[in-house]
């Protein structure tokens, strides 16, 4: 049995095994599908605090989770398939290593960005099309940029991204938008920003250099349209990953796991999480980092908390 286990292996999971480690707690990390998580999906990372000049997203990772394993976190692959919370200690049925057993639970498991699933969009991640404007925005100084979406959060980052582009076009499907009233007047009124409503994205258009346009269909004349941009910043949500836990640890209506504010418990005593799973609003590498640091911390005063804690096998 293990004291504690850390579902996860980005910023958020790797943060809380840094603590947990050097508390002595010999946690073990279950790396899952994306060892490293999302930022080793992308090239360059600007703003992490201590590096000054940037740093790539997988050395990024590498440094964390070298940083873990010297203090003797023990790392693991597998895919956690369910978590059982009815009783304690929690087991987990995780595909490539069967059942393991844990008296705390750290879900740093992450969220994945939707994206459109057009011809040319996977082929130019990281070439002009993004899911993350705060992450992303300053490398689109004076150029042309596509936002596509209707939501709030696409209307924020189309305001965000008008600090930076000499334009921004906002891409909708359909005529009207889901966003708040109050959120468009704010994006109408931005004379950076044109709209492109009733128009379905076809496909990204790329040359050598990255990424050149959207093409889209207008849906008043059935036309196809070419929409010119050096970046598509696809913004259209994202999907928690939670799917595992089988509903016994509470989320929102859109699958993020609830935590009570200002910690990383969650409704189920022992079991904590960080990271983007728990957060609909900064999803950035340094507070997933952050709120690792906390989930660490919280499941280490819980395991001090109970009367006989269980030894490590
Ligand atoms: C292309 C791109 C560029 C970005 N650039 C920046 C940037 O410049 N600066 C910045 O601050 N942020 C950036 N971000 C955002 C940043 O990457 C995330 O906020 C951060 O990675 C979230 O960390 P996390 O630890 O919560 O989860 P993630 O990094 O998403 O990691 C989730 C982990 O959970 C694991 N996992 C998932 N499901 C299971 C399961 N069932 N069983 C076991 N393991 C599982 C995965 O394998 C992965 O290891 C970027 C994101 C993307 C996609």
């Amino acid at each position: 049995m293990y004291k504690s286990i850390i579902v996860g292996t980005g910023p958020a999971g790797l943060t809380a095994a840094i603590y947990l480690a050097r508390a002595n707690l010999n946690p073990l990390i279950i790396e899952g599908p994306q060892p490293g998580g999302q930022l080793t999906t992308t090239t360059e990372v600007e703003n992490f605090p201590g590096f000054p000049d940037g740093i790539m997203g997988p050395e990024l990772m590498d440094n964390m989770r070298k940083q873990a394993e010297r203090f003797g976190a023990e790392f693991r692959t597998g895919w956690v398939n369910s978590v059982d919370t009815s009783s304690r200690p929690f087991k987990l049925q995780v595909e490539g290593l069967g059942e393991l057993v844990t008296e705390t639970l750290i879900i740093s498991t992450g969220a994945t960005a939707k994206y459109l699933g057009i011809p040319g969009e996977q082929d130019n991640v990281g070439r002009g099309v993004s899911t993350c404007a705060t992450c992303d925005g300053f490398f689109f100084r004076g150029k042309e940029i596509i936002v596509v979406g209707g939501g709030d959060s696409a209307l924020e980052e189309a305001g965000f991204l008008t600090r930076f582009a000499s334009k921004v076009t906002l891409v909708h499907r359909r005529d009207e938008l889901r966003a708040s009233k109050i959120m468009q007047d704010r994006v109408r009124a931005n004379e950076k920003v044109e709209w492109a409503l009733n128009r379905t994205p076809l496909e990204v258009v790329a040359g050598e250099n990255g990424v050149t346009g959207l093409k889209v269909r207008n849906n008043a004349t059935g036309e196809e349209e070419l929409i010119e941009a050096s970046g598509v910043f696809v913004a259209i949500g994202h999907h928690p990953n939670t799917g595992f836990l089988g509903g016994q640890i509470t989320t929102d209506e859109n699958g993020y796991i609830v935590v009570n504010p200002g910690t990383s418990e969650t409704n189920v005593e022992g079991i904590f999480a960080c990271g983007d799973v728990q957060d609909t609003r900064y999803r950035q590498a340094i507070t997933a980092a952050g709120s690792g640091c906390m989930a660490a911390m919280d499941a280490e005063k819980y395991i001090e908390s109970l009367e006989h804690p269980a030894a490590v096998l």
